[in-house]
């Protein structure tokens, strides 16, 4: 067995063994799950060696190169209500922290102790952050951060916000998207809590700042690299997306095609019915090709590739990834006729959660748009090379 696959089967196993049991509990729970199994789940997966994936070891992450880190993926995407976003994680970007940044949030978070949340998309800025109208405004040497924040993934649970917001001098200058590191506390009030679709750990919230008072060691990055730094944790993520999709794809595919062998209808097993076996092999192929996209891409990153080739064949796996597994999602609900609209068969909870795998971290048609744009760029045969 390769390390490759030794990954795999490990990522696999810990899902299996210590995520996939808990998925009714969650549903039914609101998303929710007992502090103890909560415990238990986050023990096995440090043991497992499944923390802090793209982060240094120094740090106290695993060091994965990206392929290895889709392979993990592939296993995570396998599991409903996100039961294992309970593992402990820190976006990418803080690796560009000061030494003192990652001593107070990157090494905590990984140890569990502090939870985080980016907050980018605001009321008037979703598929285009160059509409973002928050601000960081310096007075002295301090900032000042007022904005409003929609969509704060863990919002609700974070003790502190990566903050993607305009930079204004002291004379009024726009020094342009920068991050900062805000704590919760005076200032940072939740108003809004709306359920979504899924059924997940946490919500969405959305977040507002107002006064917040910062010292200049809470920025993140240089004054003005806040688009260069979210960049580079969008494309990490729709990798990870991609990958996601692919493990959903094969779950919904053993699932649909266990039960088409297993159903009998008008004194057959449904899988004699074309209408039924045919949408599983096109299923098949589906998850079979976005596999292969979503490693070739990881593949080509991990080589060093053109940052911006990267950029365009991320996109084009997340849009195809994405688009598939809702397509496959609804062919192996309807296979499973009325089960499949239970909301205690996984088929049902993936058909609802992979649907926003096309809205966030840029839509599928913000994805298009980055993909011709490759076209026009890059050319076809760069963006179609192995
Ligand atoms: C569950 C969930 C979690 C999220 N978590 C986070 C988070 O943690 N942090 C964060 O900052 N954000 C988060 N988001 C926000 C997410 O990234 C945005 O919702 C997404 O980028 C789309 O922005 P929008 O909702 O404002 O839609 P809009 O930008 O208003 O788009 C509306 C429609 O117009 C289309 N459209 C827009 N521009 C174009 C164009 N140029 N060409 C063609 N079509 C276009 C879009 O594709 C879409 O179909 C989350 C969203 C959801 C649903």
């Amino acid at each position: 067995m390769s390390d490759l696959e030794e990954l795999a089967a490990r990522a696999r196993r810990f899902v299996e063994e210590h995520c996939i049991p808990h998925e009714v509990t969650a549903e039914l729970n609101g998303g929710r799950l007992p502090a103890a199994t909560k415990a238990a789940i986050v023990a096995a997966a440090r043991e497992a060696g499944m923390v802090g994936l793209d982060h240094a070891p120094e740090h106290g992450g695993q060091g994965l190169d990206l392929l290895e880190q889709v392979v993990v993926h592939e296993a995570f995407g396998r599991n409903t209500n996100g039961v294992w976003w309970h593992i402990p994680s820190v976006a990418n970007v803080l690796a560009h922290g000061t030494g003192d940044q990652i001593e107070r949030y990157l090494r905590p978070g990984l140890r569990g102790e502090r939870s985080e949340c980016y907050a980018i998309t605001e009321a008037d800025a979703g598929s285009d952050p160059g509409g973002v109208v928050g601000t960081a405004r310096r007075r002295g040497d301090r900032w000042v951060i007022d904005c409003e924040k929609w969509f704060s993934t863990g919002g609700d649970i974070a003790d502190f916000f990566i903050v993607h917001v305009l930079a204004i001098d002291g004379d009024g200058t726009n020094l342009g998207p920068t991050l900062f590191l805000v704590d919760t506390g005076p200032g940072v009030e939740i108003i809004d809590d709306p359920p979504f679709t899924h059924t997940f750990p946490v919500g969405h919230p959305t977040v507002r700042f107002t006064g917040v008072e910062l010292a200049d060691a809470q920025r993140l990055g240089a004054i003005g690299a806040g688009d260069a730094l979210t960049n580079e944790w969008f494309i990490e993520e729709r990798v990870h997306i991609a990958a996601r999709c692919v493990g959903a794809m094969e779950r919904l595919l053993e699932i649909g095609t266990a039960w088409a062998l297993e159903r009998e209808q008008f004194g057959q097993r449904i899988m004699d019915f074309q209408g039924v076996s045919f949408p599983l092999a096109d299923a098949a192929c589906a998850a079979l090709s976005m596999k292969l996209l979503t490693r070739h891409v990881a593949q080509l990153a991990d080589a060093g590739a053109d940052p911006k080739l990267v950029h365009g064949k991320a996109s084009m796996a997340k849009l195809a990834a994405s688009e598939a597994a809702g397509r496959v999602a609804d062919a192996v609900v309807q296979v499973l006729g009325g089960r499949g609209y239970m909301r205690t068969n996984a088929a049902e909870r993936l058909w609802r959660e992979v649907r926003v795998d096309r809205i966030w971290e840029g839509t599928s048609e913000i994805q298009r748009l980055v993909v011709a744009r490759g076209l026009e760029k890059r050319g076809v045969d760069a963006m179609l090379s192995l």
